[in-house]
């Protein structure tokens, strides 16, 4: 019992639109038992669908396609569909009333919507005009759904998946994790992932790496199988584990200035306001985040923060001097309980021998005591210096205020 997804859609293809459908779905499913086992990704022409599709349907159970299902020329999915079920259009007065009372007697498109092929069920769209079809055949289902994201989702969750649901039974009873580490290479995981799997051959495991943070995904046949692997992680990567739960450093550090009612401010040079704006992503930030500096030049860090003429021209803006003094400044101004203070060179030009590219220096700390200075040396284009800057810096503070605090 096969299922998979079909993405149509010239402009996917032609990478203009990324395809997060398949992604949404795949996601959904696997949250509910199913995993996906095939995702395509195909033209919107009448030749390509027709061959996919028939494809799709021989050798999956359950076929669902996005996308190429609106009134416009270039839209053939519900026309090579209902030829490949053998089903006859009407016009379904129904869905017509529906779309005059949304959009008016006059809307051009009515007829055109409202003309269905008459063998499938037809999935309400709440939030656009074109419906979703349901075909089954021979054991087959194919679920057609719009392209339009916000119109595809309501309509698979709300719609398709009951439908699915009773189609096919799940494959797999869930006993998985996801556990998400900061400051960590999968090739710390790496043997202990090799040796679970010999002890527990059933375990499904797999380890996603991202410039943030690592997740570790496990699934086993029972429960019980998962407790000595999650006692080991536990005990091996205390320092490195986020919350259960948690996805990202800035979840963990708005949730812990909430929980302990602290404060925090940054300054940031070479990240440019990127751990603001990661900290400010966090829904209820506000509750222990009052702010940040984005000081690039080195005037604007000695007027805002205070720091010296001198400790510049010795050290230079990159350097474990200047963070720890805009670090203070920082402390100065806002009176925060805690504060991340980063300068360093994103890059492609402002390097030297002795202070190359990716060179970056992160001070963190509570007010009033010695602050931690970390010296980084990142490998990259400026994108990634600066991404991975800030992702150190969150994670850094993270394990900071969680586990040295
Ligand atoms: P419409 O009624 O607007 O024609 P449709 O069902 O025919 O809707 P498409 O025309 O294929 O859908 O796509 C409409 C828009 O939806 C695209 O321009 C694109 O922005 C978005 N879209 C389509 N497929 C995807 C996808 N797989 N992932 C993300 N966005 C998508």
């Amino acid at each position: 019992m096969n299922v998979e997804v079909v993405s149509i859609g010239n402009e996917l293809l032609r990478g203009f639109t990324v395809d997060t459908n398949a992604a949404f779905i795949g996601r959904e499913l696997f949250e509910r038992g199913y995993d996906v086992s095939r995702h395509v990704m195909i033209p919107d022409d009448p030749h390509h669908l027709d061959k996919e599709l028939r494809a799709s349907l021989a050798r999956s159970s359950v076929v669902i396609a996005t996308g190429g299902l609106g009134p416009t020329i270039d839209d053939h999915t519900r026309q090579i569909v209902a030829a490949l079920f053998g089903s006859k259009f009407h016009f379904d007065k129904t869905l017509a009333a529906d779309l005059a009372r949304r959009y008016g007697e006059d809307f051009p498109t009515i007829q055109n919507q409202a003309t269905v092929p008459q063998d499938a069920i037809l999935l309400p769209n709440t939030i656009g005009t074109a419906p979703g079809f349901v075909f089954s055949k021979d054991s087959k289902l194919l679920i057609l759904l719009p392209g339009v994201p916000q119109e595809m989702k309501p309509m698979f969750l709300r719609y398709a998946l009951p439908i699915l649901e009773k189609h096919i039974p799940k494959y797999h009873v869930k006993h998985a994790h996801y556990i998400h580490f900061c400051l960590m290479g999968e090739h710390e995981l790496d043997p202990l992932m090799r040796r679970w799997k010999e002890r527990e051959p059933e375990l499904d495991l797999g380890v996603y790496p991202s410039y943030d943070t690592l997740t570790l995904y496990l699934n086993a046949p029972t429960e019980e199988a998962l407790h000595p692997i999650l006692s080991e992680i536990d005990e091996k990567f205390k320092m490195h584990l986020l919350p259960f739960g948690v996805r990202h450093s800035e979840e963990a550090v708005n949730a812990w200035l909430t929980e302990n009612k602290q404060t925090l401010s940054i300054a940031e040079s070479c990240t440019g306001g990127r751990i603001a704006a990661k900290l400010t992503s966090v829904p209820g930030a506000s509750h222990g985040f009052l702010g940040g500096f984005v000081v690039y030049s080195n005037a604007l860090k000695q007027e805002i923060l205070g720091v010296s003429e001198a400790t510049l021209q010795a050290h230079g803006a990159v350097s474990s001097q200047t963070v720890k003094e805009m670090l203070a400044g920082v402390f100065l101004r806002t009176g925060a309980d805690f504060g991340i203070a980063v300068s360093g060179i994103a890059g492609p030009t402002g390097g030297t021998e002795e202070k190359p590219v990716g060179t970056v220096f992160i001070a963190l700390g509570k007010q009033g005591e010695v602050p931690e200075v970390i010296e980084l040396h990142l490998k990259g284009e400026r994108e990634s210096v600066i991404e991975l800057a800030t992702n150190r810096a969150l994670g850094s503070f993270w394990r900071k205020i969680a586990h040295l605090a």
